[in-house]
């Protein structure tokens, strides 16, 4: 049906009708009175979702661009840094890191798999150097729906004295705890349009003094991404360069409503929906993709066995308008996955389930019970 698209990927993610008309608006001057009080709102709504006094900085461009800037500004030629690799993204950071010449360790886990925070703790613990400048970890690793334990692999960061923790929380902060400031995270990249619940084309780098200090000495080259420059346009509420106005106003809309809601409440909400939506793919017989001891808050990675996951996702979209993610790379047609961050309501979650089954009907693999998991989600989602 025309216009009623429901994305329950994991970004673009769903944006709230005040957020959307904020968009509408007639962009103002980046240079005037009134957009440096909204650089003043939104900063603060972002320290309030960061959980941190320090440095949260706005750049146009996705999430990529954001831990690009991170990474860039605080290290320098030939550093060694350690990343953390079980899916996707944590190969894209192996990848950023080695385009700029910085010397890889890669602690690898299978995908679908948590990385081992042993496995940190040895290198970190054999580096008697002090060699290793930066860990770089994903937090939730979107493309199998696992979160990796970030406080403990921080931990062992902080025991090694020198290393740096950059963290891709893109999709993790606005559904789980990320505490920037009581943890001692150095760098935290993210991106708008995921659980910022507005459209795309918004990067966040939050940056702590430990951060800041190690920016003075980088060496490697960055002229749009430099941070220093932001840091100082930001003092005077502003902008180095032309910022995206408008997502601007999204973005001030939209904290606005997560305010409301509370940081504590939003974490519930994701960790309720995370519940349902695994209560229900097991309750349908639908394997699941993660360990339920480390799945993501954001997305649920199921692998319904003998079955083309592109085929139920291809019906659930043409026959009930809901747009699923596949699996990337090897895991495609292998795997879909259910997007549950940011702007998701109980309702949609149940709707999602329903949807799923009646593909599942369509397919010739109905689920044994009938409803099965709409009961089974219904009952997380009513405590
Ligand atoms: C979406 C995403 C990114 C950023 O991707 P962009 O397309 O550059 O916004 C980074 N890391 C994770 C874990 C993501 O889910």
């Amino acid at each position: 049906m025309k216009d009623k698209l429901q994305l329950m990927i994991p970004g673009p993610t769903p944006v709230p009708e005040s957020a959307l008309v904020a968009l509408g608006r007639h962009p103002i001057g980046h240079r005037s009175a009134d957009f440096q009080k909204i650089v003043a709102r939104t900063t603060e709504q972002l320290q309030w979702l960061h959980q941190t006094r320090g440095s949260v900085l706005v750049l146009a461009g996705s999430g990529t661009a954001a831990m690009e800037a991170g990474i860039i500004n605080v290290l320098s030629r030939g550093d060694r840094v350690l990343c953390g690799d079980n899916g996707k993204f944590g190969e894209r950071w192996v990848k950023v890191a080695k385009a700029y010449g910085l010397d890889v360790q890669t602690i690898r886990a299978e995908w679908g798999q948590p990385l081992d925070p042993e496995a940190f703790r040895e290198a970190l613990e054999a580096d008697r150097e002090k060699a290793i400048k930066a860990v770089i970890i994903t937090h939730s690793e979107t493309s199998t729906g696992v979160i990796n334990d970030l406080e403990t692999i921080n931990r062992h960061v902080k025991a090694h004295g020198e290393a740096l923790i950059i963290v891709d929380a893109v999709t993790s902060l606005g559904a789980t705890s990320v505490p920037v400031d009581d943890w001692g995270l150095d760098v935290v990249g993210s991106g708008s349009q995921k659980g910022y619940m507005i459209p795309p084309g918004l990067g966040f780098v939050a940056m702590g003094e430990r951060a800041w200090a190690a920016s003075k000495r980088s060496d490697l080259p960055k002229f749009y991404l430099d941070l220093a420059k932001y840091r100082k346009a930001a003092e005077d509420n502003s902008n180095p360069f032309t910022p995206a106005v408008n997502l601007y106003f999204a973005l001030e809309a939209s904290m606005a409503i997560m305010q409301e809601e509370g940081l504590q409440a939003i974490f519930a909400r994701h960790d309720r929906h995370r519940r349902a939506t695994r209560a229900a793919m097991e309750a349908i017989g639908l394997p699941l993709y993660a360990p339920a001891t480390c799945s993501s808050p954001a997305i649920t990675a199921v692998a319904p066995d003998g079955l083309d996951a592109e085929a139920v996702r291809k019906v659930v979209k043409s026959r009930y308008d809901i747009l699923l993610a596949g699996g990337q790379d090897h895991l495609k047609g292998k795997v879909f996955r259910i997007g549950h961050l940011g702007f998701v309501a109980d309702r949609d979650v149940l709707v999602a389930v329903a949807a799923i089954e009646g593909a599942l009907v369509e397919l010739g693999r109905p689920p044994v019970q009938p409803g099965a998991g709409v009961a089974a989600a219904a009952a997380v989602l009513q405590g």
